[in-house]
């Protein structure tokens, strides 16, 4: 049972990077002695196997949503911009230089030349894809065809196999012929983590051909999963447990998709094979053997069994999905959405004691959010989507430089320590390489629909392409810093449709609904609003959405608080002379509200959601998100 701390830290490892200077602050309060923390590109792709679960609910294909103006859309921007800089040939060099083809560039430094090389390559594929399919330019097809031309000359060059693994070949020739051995979990020692990086290949190609529809990238994701097979005819299920107990990302997950794509059963039965017995089967009996586990090794085995569950029916699967993503989300993870404390697990309800300057890596809320997709399309639970808000505005907006587009490896949650953004070109870590997919992915998360039924669960602003239907609809908000959202529907011809809007559980006050102008009574149901009509071209939504300051607790410490406004926790922050000196001493200062009602406990600032305390404290503290 790996109930204690088998995986080595990367905490650890990210020390030895060289990290950037501290930029900007992280925003944090005390209160009461406690904290306050503060194309249709997928045309032609038609999957093979039969899905024995259907789901309740689907994502938009990548592009029919696309962002309007908003944070969300300067974020995506932003990561948009880095991805364009990046030198395709560098890149790739980490493939060539293992395939053995001459190549005049050298590898990014940092972890792509040390620790995972070949990843970012991986994560820019998913990343370009979603770009191109957002905004059709040109330039994220041509970058995808040169990397796509160049990997296949690499694996034709290996005998199907396809890494950029630093003496990966060697790796696996040595399981092979021994089985597992004792040094392999020694990544240190420059042999990466290799079905981790693996697994990113897998899921960068899939993407691919997906949202791109380019069979090259299947041809090269099948070749690899054939060689794959080969490689574990050679290991016994006893060593496959073994290698487990490295990172070896969602390789599950990814094989399974391959088997859902091409039909092909062996993919599925491998899906099986890398099933890591010591955490996932005491997740699918329901026992909780989360602490003091790495927590970003869990995220893509868990999506892998929640995935399976659609082409196997083993409900064991689907409970123990759901059972980790419940006990990951109501039991350990912050206000912020996001987890892990120096990337482990904490005990369950148990997190004021937690806090310190590694909280939060940047890639659990990633795949925290790639997982509960997965969850809310076959059951769409209000919690999910409430979960995806909580995170997308308070762990994955504040992760991240929206100027320049670097990002945090941890969201330090330690009251009065500062957020650290990472080079661009110097230490391309795990958190650098897997925001080149997560940031361009916002837009998926707004709205999910079935047959007969278009969710509406963000307010962000956006227009949505339902091709199918014939439908356009229009997003129009500046939420937060306004409280209401107007929808405008385009039609081809009039369409019967319920439109379910998520009852935000952080509403102030009833939200109210207008219909062309005519209030619409509303009964939230499930934590949804159902509004059943026949649209039309022209018919407009009206949604207001009342917020006020509120305030949550620390699960084992009442004292510590969060204070929101609405969805969005709000940060302190202090003239710079306060906040070295609080920093120095790893201090906040404290509030003390007396009887002081919360909604009275700020006062508006000079910007939309940017407040002054109005309460005592010891030194004067502005509020924003
Ligand atoms: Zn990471």
């Amino acid at each position: 049972m790996k109930n204690v701390v088998y995986k080595r830290s990367r905490y650890s490892k990210q020390q030895r990077t060289d990290l950037p200077l501290i930029k900007s602050l992280i925003v944090v309060l005390l209160l009461t002695a406690g904290l306050i923390q503060s194309c249709n590109h997928e045309k032609g792709y038609l999957p093979k196997a039969k899905q024995l679960v259907p789901q309740k609910a689907f994502g938009f294909k990548v592009g029919e949503v696309k962002l309007l103006d908003s944070p969300f859309k300067e974020s995506q921007d932003a990561e948009a911009k880095y991805l364009l800089s990046l030198n395709l040939d560098r890149l790739l060099a980490p493939f060539q230089n293992e395939s053995g083809i001459k190549t005049e560039a050298s590898p990014y430094p940092g972890w792509e030349t040390n620790f995972l090389p070949g990843v970012a390559l991986s994560f820019y594929l998913s990343g370009t894809s979603r770009l191109y399919a957002l905004t059709g330019e040109g330039i994220y097809l041509k970058n995808i065809r040169y990397i796509l031309d160049h990997l296949r000359k690499c694996q034709l060059n290996n005998g199907g196999y396809l890494l950029g693994s630093r003496d990966g070949k060697e790796v696996f020739s040595k399981l092979e012929e021994e089985g597992y051995y004792p040094e392999f979990d020694n990544w240190i020692k420059g042999h990466g983590e290799p079905y981790y990086v693996m697994e990113k290949l897998f899921s960068g190609l899939i993407d691919v051909y997906k949202i791109c529809n380019i069979p090259l990238a299947l041809t090269i994701a099948v070749d690899l999963a054939d060689w794959l097979q080969k490689h574990m005819s050679h290991i016994s299920d006893e060593d496959l447990q073994k290698i487990m107990f490295t990172e070896y990302g969602g390789l599950n997950w990814v094989l399974a998709d391959l088997y859902a794509i091409t039909g092909n059963a062996e993919y599925l039965a491998m899906s099986k094979r890398w099933h890591d017995n010591g955490v996932l089967v005491p997740l699918t009996k329901g026992i909780d053997i989360l602490t003091g586990i790495h927590a970003n090794s869990q995220f893509p085995k868990v999506s892998g069994l929640a995935y399976r569950y659609r082409y196997t029916a083993d409900s064991s699967e689907w409970k123990g999905a759901v059972f980790f993503w419940e006990s990951v989300v109501n039991h350990r993870s912050y206000v912020t959405g996001g987890n892990s404390s120096n990337e482990l697990f904490s005990p369950k309800d148990s997190l004021s004691h937690t806090l310190n300057p590694n909280t939060e890596e940047n890639c659990n809320e990633y795949n925290m959010l790639k997982l509960t997709s997965l969850l809310f399309q076959m059951e769409p639970r209000v919690e999910f989507a409430d979960y995806m808000e909580r995170t997308l505005y308070n762990h994955i907006l504040s992760a991240q430089n929206i100027k320049d587009g670097r990002v945090c490896y941890y969201l330090p949650l330690m009251p009065a320590v500062q957020k650290i953004y990472q080079s661009l070109y110097d230490i391309f870590s795990c958190c650098v390489c897997s925001a080149m997919d997560s940031y361009t992915r916002h837009s998926e998360y707004i709205y999910a629909h079935s047959d007969s039924v278009l969710y509406l669960n963000l307010f962000i602003a956006s227009s949505l392409t339902w091709r199918e239907k014939g439908i356009s609809v229009r997003q129009e908000t500046r939420f937060p810093f306004e409280d209401n959202s107007v929808l405008t529907f385009k039609c081809k011809r009039k369409t019967r449709l319920c439109l379910k809007v998520r009852h935000p559980y952080w509403l102030s006050e009833p939200m109210r609904l207008w219909i062309n102008g005519e209030e619409h009574p509303l009964i939230p149901t499930d934590g949804y609003y159902s509004i059943h009509r026949t649209w039309a071209t022209g018919d407009r939504v009206e949604i207001h959405l009342p917020m006020n300051t509120r305030i949550e607790r620390m699960p084992d410490d009442e004292n510590k608080i969060a204070l929101f406004y609405g969805p969005v926790l709000l940060a302190g922050t202090f003239d710079e002379e306060t906040a070295v000196a609080l920093s120095e001493a790893h201090d906040a200062p404290a509030v003390i509200p007396g009887e002081v009602p919360v909604c009275q406990w700020l006062e508006a600032a000079d910007e939309p959601m940017y407040f002054r305390l109005n309460v005592p404290s010891s030194v004067d503290i502005n509020l924003k998100p």
